[in-house]
Order: structure tokens, then C-alpha cells, then sequence
């Protein structure tokens, strides 16, 4: 007997809606959302041939870290949001103390990101270093008269000396990180003669800062290599010159661009494989290389721009330590009167 069109219809509804129900199916395409602070001109290039080799569709919005985690917060179990993706590991702490992340155990990344440059508790992973350095007046000065981080607070560099505000993530990465090599006491020393070598109030950011050394304001400052990278991009011949500080003890401070898995995420599977393939080579010379940073991960190569810059010994503190000193290095600028 035939079957009548009624009971013909329900038998395909019910098979439309298992096809619907299984993750299969390419009917439906699979969509991650990231919460990015790092700009769009700097993630979509990636996240656009993510989605060319394997169909997933990956979302994004841009904004500070504060708004991200703040958002994360307030949607609760209702966010979209499958990954934090933000920078320096002041911010990517805090996200953590939120409890705006959750841990992702991956062998993939525990391989490709060193143990330095992730959290202990597996709650994010750097993607990209930054070094925070010296940048001189290459007209001015000679490179011998540099050295260390703690040699910028010694009275020959009074009004010579140019800052970004404290206020600034960076600087208080920074500042975290000579607390754990050098302790309270004499970092603060070291902050009061940074601030009695000012030559001008500190600047907003980077930029100002540098530029303030090419209007001959001052003669070196502390930045982070790619805001120099950018510059000299548009300018090859720019009168400034990078300095690798601390070689002969601890190294250059260093700090990530990175990424953690959301503790609401509704495609922690999916998620946890972008991530993974972020940390690859054949995704990290241009996650790092878009913003003229390092890889990473070591097998890769950084851009040739950024190996002119020379090699230098990064601190291999862990990047962990920063974080949670953050809140001690705000109240210790603020003490030395550093604004
Ligand atoms: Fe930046």
C-alpha cells in the first residue's frame, strides 16, 4: 500500500530534523565567536583563511580588555563568546582572577607555546611576544652610554629620559616584572629615578613617546619593539634605534599577545582547535608577523623586519609572575610619584 502524503511529509520532516541535529551535516555551518582586543586588521587575515581550509565561520568584535571582560561578566552563561583574545598579560590575568576563562587542557598547545609564556592553570596561551625596550635618539646618542633598564634611573640620563604613563598596562608589566627580579625596595628606587630623569610629563602612548625623542624632547625611552616597527615602516630612515637592555643578567622584558577558552563557551571543541591552530606554524608568522611581533612558537621564524632588529635575551620569567604582581607595581609608581 502506498503511503498516504500525510504520513509521506512527517516521515521527511523526521528525517530533516535528524540531518538538523547531526554536527555532520555541512547544512550548518559551525560559528565561533571571539572577544579580540587585538585590532581587526590584525586578526581577520587569519580568522579569513581559518575559515577557507576548514568552513568554520569565526565572529569576532573589538574592544579593550576592560569592556571585553566586563561584557563577559555581564552576559554570564549568555555570551557568545567562545574566546578571549587580548594583550599583555596584565589584562590576560585579570581575565583569569575574573574567572571570565576557563582551563583547556591541549597537548597541542602545551607543545607549541613554551611553559613561560602560559598560565600554570592552563587558562590562556601567549600567541605572539612583544619585548618592551630601549628606543634612543640615534642622532644624539651613541649605544654605549645604554645598558640596563635600572641604568635609566642614574642622574646623567635627568631630562633625557621619556615615558609612557604608568596608567598604561605595559609599564605595569613591566614594572611587575622588576619587583620579582629585584624585589620592592630597590625597584621603587629605580621607578623615582626614572621619574626624576623625566624630561616631560609621561605620554599617553608609545608613539607620543618616540616621537617626542625625534622633536629632540629627550633622548630614550622604554616601548614596546612594534610600535618602533611601525614607524619605521612608514619611515626607514627614522633617526631611532632599538637597544637591547639587561644582556649581561636577566634579559629583555618580555610580554604576549594571547588567548584563552571562555567559561561559558558553547563550542569548546571548535574553539580549542582555532586556538590550537593559531599556535601552528603555519598560522604564527603571520599572527606575530601582521603586528611585527615575535612568534610564540620557536620553530617559527620572526619577519625579516623584525630580525633586523637583531637577537636579543629575552627574561624567562615566567610572564605569570607579572600578572600577579600587577596590583603591587600600580601602588609602587604610584608612590614614586610616577603619573
Ligand atoms: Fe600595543
Amino acid at each position: 500500500m502506498p503511503a498516504s502524503p500525510v504520513r509521506l511529509i512527517a516521515l521527511l520532516s523526521a528525517l530533516l530534523f535528524i540531518a538538523g541535529c547531526s554536527d555532520s551535516g555541512d547544512s550548518e555551518r559551525k560559528v565561533i565567536t571571539v572577544y579580540s582586543e587585538r585590532a581587526e586588521h590584525l586578526i581577520k587575515p587569519l580568522f579569513d583563511r581559518y575559515t577557507e581550509e576548514t568552513g568554520v565561520e569565526v565572529r569576532y568584535i573589538t574592544d579593550n580588555a576592560g569592556a571585553l571582560i566586563q561584557r563577559l561578566k555581564a552576559e554570564g552563561p549568555n555570551t557568545p563568546a567562545d574566546i578571549l583574545l587580548t594583550v599583555d598579560v596584565g589584562n590576560l590575568w585579570q581575565a583569569e582572577n575574573e574567572e571570565v576563562l576557563r582551563p583547556l587542557e591541549s597537548s597541542v598547545l602545551a607543545r607549541n607555546v613554551p611553559a613561560h609564556l602560559r598560565s600554570d592553570t592552563q587558562h590562556w596561551y601567549g600567541l605572539s611576544v612583544r619585548a618592551r625596550t630601549l628606543v634612543y635618539s640615534s642622532e644624539r646618542l651613541d649605544p654605549s652610554e645604554l645598558s640596563t633598564y635600572e641604568d635609566l634611573a642614574d642622574p646623567k640620563w635627568q631630562g633625557r629620559l621619556c615615558l609612557r604613563t604608568s596608567r598604561k598596562v605595559y609599564n605595569q608589566s613591566l614594572v611587575a616584572s622588576m619587583i620579582e627580579r629585584l624585589g620592592e625596595e630597590r625597584t621603587e628606587e629605580i621607578v623615582r629615578g626614572w621619574v626624576d630623569n623625566l624630561a616631560t610629563q609621561p605620554y599617553s602612548n608609545d608613539n607620543a613617546t618616540m616621537e617626542a625623542i625625534i622633536a629632540g624632547q629627550c633622548d630614550v625611552a622604554i616601548v614596546n619593539t612594534y610600535y618602533f616597527g611601525r614607524l619605521q615602516r612608514n619611515n626607514p630612515d627614522i633617526p631611532l634605534a632599538l637597544f637591547w637592555p639587561n644582556q649581561g643578567d636577566r634579559g629583555v622584558h618580555i610580554n604576549v599577545s594571547g588567548a584563552g577558552l571562555t567559561r561559558h563557551a558553547k563550542q569548546p571543541e571548535a574553539a580549542q582547535a582555532l586556538l590550537e591552530w593559531l599556535s601552528s606554524p603555519a598560522a604564527q608568522r603571520d599572527f606575530a608577523g601582521l603586528n611585527q611581533e615575535y612568534p610564540a612558537n620557536s620553530s617559527v621564524e620572526p619577519s625579516e623586519e623584525v630580525q633586523a632588529w637583531g637577537d636579543f635575551i629575552p627574561d624567562d620569567m615566567n610572564v605569570e609572575a607579572a600578572g600577579q604582581r600587577q596590583a603591587q607595581a600600580i601602588r609602587l609608581m604610584d608612590r614614586a610619584g610616577y603619573r
